[in-house]
């Protein structure tokens, strides 16, 4: 019997378990991947708004949190697939067939980046699919590429591109970008980006490489292809609730619903981070959630706090 489950070592639930250690409760960490530490292991850009630490990229952070986490005593088991989660009694099967049973829960799943779904996206997924403009910027000099989405992510990582790259095509959804205007006014008036508002992007198309993208405009009756080297998505996020979306209150988006103590509408169980903040995803927003989470749990099962 654990004090607490956690479920995710991003940012959020290795806070959290740091927490936990310094309040004397017994934790144990699932994650399903190799390693710890969720999107920042997907961070290329400087990391310059967290109080008092900055970091060139998010690995880097994570090797600062690192040096806290070896010091602290918790336990963490990464690699780990969980089977089922039973909010109401705690426990948690994993796919092993091995069953955890604690007091008290908390969700730290994150979330993921959304798919387009199309021919061709898996095929060619971290090959032509670029992970990240930043990262890739200096591979993808002299080639064409197609970018998917409005907001802030698309339109930065074009900007990033369009000064190295000879076509960047931006393809979205919506009649106007939604990214902020200090990005939309200096993509309208490039030279290399082109932007196509009310498409889709249908199919990625190629045989070893990337080739070209079909794109279909809204009332248009044919989709066109246009040729391109790589594809980078960006179409937002979806957060990591499949495990027990049904057990809990949910918004339309799926994103957990919490209280002002994280705590969700089943009792003991809490949500932090990212799954729980369709809104203002961020890191200290992220140990923030994970400090409250434990110090609640903490004060409910009078250890220190
Ligand atoms: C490109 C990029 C740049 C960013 N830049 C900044 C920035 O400059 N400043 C800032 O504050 N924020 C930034 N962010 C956002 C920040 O990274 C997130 O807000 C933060 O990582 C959220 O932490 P989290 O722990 O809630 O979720 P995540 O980081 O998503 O971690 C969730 C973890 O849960 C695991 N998990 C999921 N499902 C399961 C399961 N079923 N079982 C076990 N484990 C599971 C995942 O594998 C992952 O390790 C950036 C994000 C990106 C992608």
């Amino acid at each position: 019997m654990h004090d607490v489950l956690i479920i995710g070592a991003g940012p959020a639930g290795l806070a959290a378990a740091l927490w936990c250690d310094e309040l004397g409760l017994d934790a144990l960490v699932l994650e399903q991947a190799e390693a710890v530490g969720g999107q920042l292991l997907s961070i290329y850009n400087p990391i310059e708004n967290y109080p008092a630490a900055s970091a060139k990229n998010g690995r880097e952070f994570l090797a600062l949190l690192s040096e806290r986490l070896d010091a602290a005593d918790f336990d963490l088991w990464t690699n780990t697939a969980i089977e089922s989660v039973d909010l109401k009694t705690k426990r948690i099967v994993l796919q092993s067939g091995e069953q955890l049973q604690s007091i008290s829960i908390i969700i730290a799943t994150g979330v993921r980046r959304r798919q387009l779904g199309v021919p061709g996206e898996t095929e060619f997924a971290g090959r032509c699919i670029l992970e990240s403009a930043t990262r890739d910027r200096e591979q993808l000099a002299g080639k064409d590429v197609c970018i998917v989405g409005g907001g802030d992510a698309a339109a930065e990582n074009a900007l990033l591109l369009a000064d190295v790259c000879p076509t960047v095509t931006v393809v979205h959804r919506g009649r106007t970008l939604k990214a902020r205007r200090e990005f939309t006014e200096q993509m309208v008036g490039h030279h290399s980006i082109t932007i196509f508002p009310e498409s889709v992007v249908t199919r990625i198309l190629g045989d070893n490489e990337v080739e070209a993208v079909e794109i279909l405009r809204k009332d248009a009756l044919k989709p066109f292809q246009m040729a391109v080297q790589a594809v980078l998505l960006r179409i937002g996020v979806e957060p990591n609730t499949e495990l027990f979306r049904e057990q809990l209150t949910v918004n339309e988006q799926k994103y957990v619903v919490v209280n002002g103590e994280h705590e969700t509408n089943v009792a003991n169980v809490f949500a932090i981070g990212d799954v729980a903040n369709p809104l203002a995803p961020t890191i200290s927003g992220a140990t923030g959630a994970g400090a409250t989470a434990a110090k609640v749990i903490a004060s409910r099962l009078n250890r220190r706090n």
